[in-house]
């Protein structure tokens, strides 16, 4: 079992992507990332040597002192936070929460779906890699689908991506999201969006924004 886990930073913000883009959110980024893409914005999460351990105990009462100021969920992102077994983190949390009297607190994955999934999070998004597929089980349990747009290749994966999800009987929200500075990307994803009416476009708003 983890009691601690490396800790890259934690915040409140709002949500800038996907489903929940605009909702008071608190986040907590892990440490560690094998995926390795090389446009990575967060590549200084990889090492997790380079972040320090932080007790559960410690993300626990951050997440309830967040909770208690008004963030509507929990965001686990990384890195790739299922390299480590959420379950402890998600467990305190959960009890913490009983304990205190507050209400439920959901607790979102962002993952690329390498790793089995823990913590048995209330909202998982997807977002596959071409170069590094996700696990069946992640497609078959994502809340959303969120695939990173930078050349047509890309459109493919998605594509193929949903259809994986629909043959495992679910049905996540469908995002393509522009690669951050790739006007191909933009252009691909605004086009294929305005003419597949399943596909949804989720821009970087806190990037916009120039805020966390
Ligand atoms: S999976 Fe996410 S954190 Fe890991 S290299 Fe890719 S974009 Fe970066």
């Amino acid at each position: 079992m983890e009691s601690t886990l490396p800790l890259v930073e934690c915040f409140h913000s709002i949500q800038g992507e996907g489903a929940h883009t605009g909702r008071s959110a608190f986040f907590i980024r892990l440490g560690s990332c094998k995926v390795g893409c090389n446009w990575c914005d967060t590549k200084e999460s990889w090492n997790a040597n380079n972040h320090p351990q932080i007790t559960i105990n410690k993300l626990c009462k951050a997440t309830i002192n967040a909770w208690t100021n008004g963030a509507a969920f929990l965001v686990i992102t990384g890195g790739e936070p299922l390299h480590h077994n959420l379950s402890p983190l998600c467990d305190a949390i959960r009890d913490q929460a009983r304990l205190t009297g507050s209400p439920p607190i959901a607790i979102h994955v962002e993952t690329s779906g390498v790793d089995a999934i823990s913590g048995d999070p209330n909202w998982i998004t997807l977002s596959p890699k071409r170069h590094a597929p996700p696990k069946i089980q992640l497609l078959a349990a994502c809340h959303e689908l969120k695939v990173v747009i930078h050349d047509p290749e890309d459109l493919l994966f998605a594509e193929a991506m949903a259809k994986a999800a629909i043959r495992e009987k679910n049905s996540p929200l469908l995002f393509l999201q522009p690669g951050w500075g790739s006007s191909q990307g933009h252009n691909l994803a605004l086009e294929h969006v305005k003419a597949n009416s399943q596909w949804r476009l989720s821009m970087q708003t806190h990037k916009w924004l120039a805020i966390l």
